[in-house]
Parts: structure tokens; C-alpha cells; sequence
């Protein structure tokens, strides 16, 4: 339901609306029961309600997958693009429309497979915008598939003894790339600190990283079992640059004290080890982003028309 409040548009007339999570709802999803895209929608929702964030003023990118249908639930401008490609169509969006706020979602063979290239030069290029991973160690959408990020032995449809080679690491991947600003880590299961990354990862001025550790009770519903059950395999990394919920302390007692600014840190604490460790990895607002380095003159809607025929015209034969 939308109420009334009061900013001031850019056309000079008063925007009384406010909005509710309801605004934000689009068509009912159609996950299966007890998939964790769901948990992440809502925390979504949440964000974009508590930010306020204008419907016609976000946009949700998607590439191809179960999670890649998030655009479709969502009461926002959403482009359920190519698989593999939601981080290069984000990035056109961005570059050319800066005043947006800009969402890209996507599955782990969806981003670490097909969509790896796009990721790493993403990364690099450090454009302003949330990139979520959806990691659910399989491609479920095609029926169970070995991902990137499928674990050792793991069977599946395409290995059905187990995978043969051990899982690629999106965290460490990630900050292992030049000019990675934001790298975070969270579990859907967990829902407060769910939302507050997706909300520190809002409020970076960059290109901010999330991986999501999704379960997907059809295909892989085995992998984070134990992360669920024994709180004490999480291990929560606070710091108060980076996200610390006291309320959290009662269930997950393992913590340790990381500052964001460490990326020596980070790096080794991304290693992969008996625990799984949530929270910010990295975060450096000082560094360089495309859009700022680029700089091009704003341009009317009549002279992109003008400028785009021009371009076509070019390759007319
Ligand atoms: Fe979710 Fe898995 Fe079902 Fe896909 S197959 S919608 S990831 S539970």
C-alpha cells in the first residue's frame, strides 16, 4: 500500500508517496517450497522498503536460473537477460542511467561458469551497483547440474559418482580481482544477518559483492545441513565497520574480530576451513569506479536517439 510522505522530484513537483513491502511485490514466486530464494526475496523487499528506494527508480538484472527469476517478484523496472550476461547489461544501465539504483542477481553457474568473464571485469571495473550470488551449488533450474561451486564428491546429473574437482571459491575469487571494493558473505537462513549485509552492501559506493549461501532442499539440500544445525560451524566476523548484530550472539558464539580495511585478512580468512565464516570481508570506498574515470557528457533523450542512429548508420551497407 503506498502512503504519502513528501520528497521533491526532479521536475520541480512534490513526491508524497512512501512506500511498504507490498509496493514492492510482484507476481507470487514460484520457487519450490523451502528454497531459500524466497527468505532472500523478502530481505530484499525490506531493504527497498526501510531505503525507500522509488520502483521506477531501481532496476533488477538477472541472467538464467531458478534465482534469476527474482526480477518477476519484484514491483520494480527488472531485465531477466542472457545467461551469464546480467553483470554486462547491469553495467549498460548503470553507465548510461547513474541516478538508478542497480540490483544484479545470479546462480552460481549462472555467475561462476558461463558468466565468469563478466564477473571478473565487473569486479574490476568497480561500477556502483549489488551483485548477489545465489550460491546453491547446483544448477537446479536445468535439474542438478555440477556448478562451479558444487562440492568434492557431490553427485549429481552430470556426475553421478560425485564431482570430480574441488569447489571454486566465489569469495576468495572475488578478492583475488583488481580493484575489489565490497566482498561479503551471508546465509539466507539467517535472516537479520541477511539484511543487514544486503544493507551494507546498498550504502557501498562501488561495485558491491554478495554471496548468499542459498540451500535448495531439491538438488543439494544436504550442503549447508550442518551450517544450519550447529550454529557453531558459522563463524561470525565482526568489526564495527563491517557487521556485528548482538543479538546474533546468542546462537552463533564463534567470532572474530576482522576490520574490512585488511585485505591480507580477508584473504586468509576467506581460505576455506572447517568453519564458514559470514560478514564483510573487504571494503574500500577509495577506490577507483568506471563510471567516475569515464565521464561522459550527459546527453538528452533526443540527442541518444540522435547519437545511436549516427552509430547504426555506420555499419549500414
Ligand atoms: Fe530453489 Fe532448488 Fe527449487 Fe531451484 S530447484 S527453485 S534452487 S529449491
Amino acid at each position: 500500500m503506498t502512503h504519502y510522505g513528501c520528497s521533491l522530484l526532479s521536475c520541480g513537483v512534490i513526491d508524497e508517496r512512501t512506500f511498504e513491502m507490498d509496493d514492492y511485490q510482484g507476481a507470487v514466486a514460484r520457487w519450490c517450497p523451502g528454497c531459500g530464494d524466497h527468505s532472500i526475496l523478502t530481505a530484499v523487499q525490506r531493504l527497498l522498503e526501510e531505503e525507500q528506494l522509488k520502483p521506477e527508480e531501481t532496476v533488477f538484472v538477472s541472467g538464467i536460473g531458478c534465482s534469476s527469476r527474482f526480477p518477476h517478484y519484484l514491483n520494480t523496472y527488472g531485465f531477466h537477460g542472457l545467461h551469464g550476461r546480467a553483470l554486462p547489461v547491469a553495467t549498460g544501465v548503470k553507465l548510461e542511467r547513474p541516478e538508478l539504483n542497480v540490483f544484479v542477481v545470479m546462480g552460481d553457474g549462472d555467475c561462476c561458469s558461463i558468466g565468469a568473464g563478466h564477473w571478473i571485469h565487473a569486479t574490476r571495473y568497480n561500477v556502483d551497483m549489488v551483485a548477489l550470488l545465489l550460491d546453491n551449488n547446483m544448477y537446479g533450474l536445468t535439474k542438478g547440474q555440477t556448478s562451479p561451486t558444487t562440492p568434492l564428491h557431490f553427485p549429481s546429473n552430470t556426475q553421478p559418482r560425485g564431482t570430480y574437482l574441488e569447489a571454486l571459491n566465489p569469495v576468495q575469487a572475488t578478492l583475488g580481482v583488481t580493484n575489489a571494493s565490497f566482498v561479503a558473505q551471508t546465509a539466507e537462513w539467517i535472516p537479520a544477518h541477511l539484511y543487514e549485509t544486503l544493507k551494507a552492501a546498498y550504502h557501498h559506493k562501488g561495485f558491491s559483492f554478495v554471496r548468499i549461501l542459498q540451500r535448495c532442499p531439491v538438488y543439494t539440500a544436504s550442503v549447508y545441513d550442518e551450517a544450519v544445525r550447529k550454529p557453531d560451524v558459522i563463524e561470525m566476523m565482526v568489526h564495527d565497520d563491517g557487521i556485528y548484530l548482538p543479538d546474533l550472539d546468542q546462537i552463533y558464539k564463534q567470532k572474530i574480530v576482522h576490520n574490512p580495511k585488511d585485505i591480507d585478512g580477508a584473504r586468509r580468512l576467506a581460505e576455506v576451513t572447517e568453519r564458514v565464516r559470514l560478514g564483510v570481508f573487504y571494503r574500500n570506498e577509495a577506490l577507483p569506479r568506471y563510471e567516475d574515470l569515464r565521464r561522459l557528457p550527459a546527453h538528452t533523450a533526443e540527442e541518444r536517439v540522435r547519437l545511436l542512429s549516427e552509430e547504426l548508420d555506420r555499419y549500414a551497407v
